[in-house]
């Protein structure tokens, strides 16, 4: 017999729920969350991260990103959800505080209906991409919160699989390079950006510290691809896994090119926002790297991952710098993928929350419900 998950959740105790339910992966009664006449009120707030490091990638350098933290009350729950702009996605905390001024969540008095809703949060305006997946993170951190589930477990995820995370190296002098990496001593694997006209002193500083695999993110930054050719089989010699947006995302016949020449993976990233790109990247690249701040959320991300393995290609999850409420919502993913960049809580300096943790180099999920984080302070 089927049940609507509202119906059921509207009608049944959590004690008689758990013993007539055959939910196998429970491990503790559902809350007996009321669903129903509840309305469910956004709110939002600008915040700035401040970043441990100046952070170098090519084309740019920073020491604070801006993000924008909502929260979804229903019912005495509250979901968290974040917005993280770095420059280079176009978005900023004022062209995501007006998206979010125009969204009306009080229409809907059932937060499980994540289809109705988030079409109707993307449908209020073409772009946004971060502005949707807060608002996409704060909802299911809620429904997660309302049966008192971790994301994983409602997916039917497996937490046990989550990969290993690299820690991010920025472009830099080789003493800056050579401190980070020691300071990165805890991670089984870096992502060295490349792409700022120093590659090999770069790659050959990391490793004159440590003999882990190597992730590397060229942000473009290359933009010959006979010269990115010769590259990727130089990094091939040196113990890298794969490459990640090696030259600019608008040469798509010469990333083709590359892609079907590499002994390496290459990985798609700036070029790569929404679901209905991932089939146009077959034969282009090897895989992509999805992000919340790129996929509009979870629910989107969830259905690129889908796409992606029909079509055997690789699959990276992947952060902007965010806090831990984002970065715990990506982790919850995390063991449907290839490789995970999930490091961006750990760059700055003011996370207000506590969530994945890292634990001997892997993404460490816990027990906590929706997506698995606290808050600290406000
Ligand atoms: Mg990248």
């Amino acid at each position: 017999m089927k049940h609507g998950r509202r119906s059921f959740i509207k009608g049944v105790g959590a004690a008689s729920l758990a013993t007539t339910f055959p939910l196998a992966a429970c491990t503790s009664p559902l809350a007996p969350a009321v669903i129903g006449n509840g309305k469910m009120k956004l709110s939002f707030r600008p915040y700035k991260l401040q970043l441990r490091h100046t952070f170098t990638v090519a084309g740019n350098s920073r020491n604070t990103t801006p993000v924008v933290l909502t929260e979804i009350d229903y019912e005495g729950y509250t979901g968290y959800g974040e917005a993280s702009m770095p420059p280079y996605l176009g978005e900023s905390q004022e062209s995501v505080i007006k998206f979010l001024s125009k969204v009306d969540l009080e229409q809907f008095n059932d937060p499980f209906m994540l289809d109705d809703i988030l079409e109707y949060v993307d449908s209020i305006d073409e772009e946004n991409r971060a502005a949707k997946a807060c608002v996409d993170i704060a909802l299911h951190d809620l429904i997660g919160k309302l049966v008192d589930q971790p994301l994983y477990r409602l997916w039917g995820i497996n937490p046990g699989n989550t990969p290993m995370t690299s820690f991010t190296i920025g472009i830099d002098t080789p003493e800056v390079v050579k401190m980070k990496t020691e300071e990165a001593s805890r991670f089984k694997v870096l992502k060295v950006k490349l792409g700022g006209g120093n590659d090999k002193e770069m790659i050959n500083t990391v490793r004159s510290v440590t003999d882990v695999p190597l992730y590397v993110d060229v942000n473009q930054g290359w933009k010959d691809k006979h010269e990115a050719l010769e590259m990727v089989h130089w990094l091939n010699e040196q113990g890298i896994e794969f490459v990640e947006q090696p030259l600019p995302k608008s040469a798509v016949d010469d990333m083709a090119w590359l892609t079907a020449h590499s002994p390496l993976p290459i990985i798609a990233d700036e070029a790569f926002q929404r679901l209905g790109d991932v089939a146009s990247f077959k034969g282009v690249y090897s895989g992509i790297n999805i992000k919340l701040m790129k996929s509009t959320g979870l629910r989107e991300a969830y259905k690129m991952i889908t796409v992606a393995r029909a079509l055997d290609m690789k699959v990276m999850i992947g952060c902007m710098t965010e806090t831990s409420c984002a970065v715990s919502a990506a982790s919850q993913l995390s063991p449907l993928v290839d490789w995970a960049d999930l490091d961006g809580n750990l760059l700055i300096s003011n996370d207000i929350y506590e969530g994945v943790q890292v634990v001997d180099g892997k993404v460490t999920l816990n027990d906590l419900p929706g997506i698995g984080i606290k808050k600290l302070s406000s």
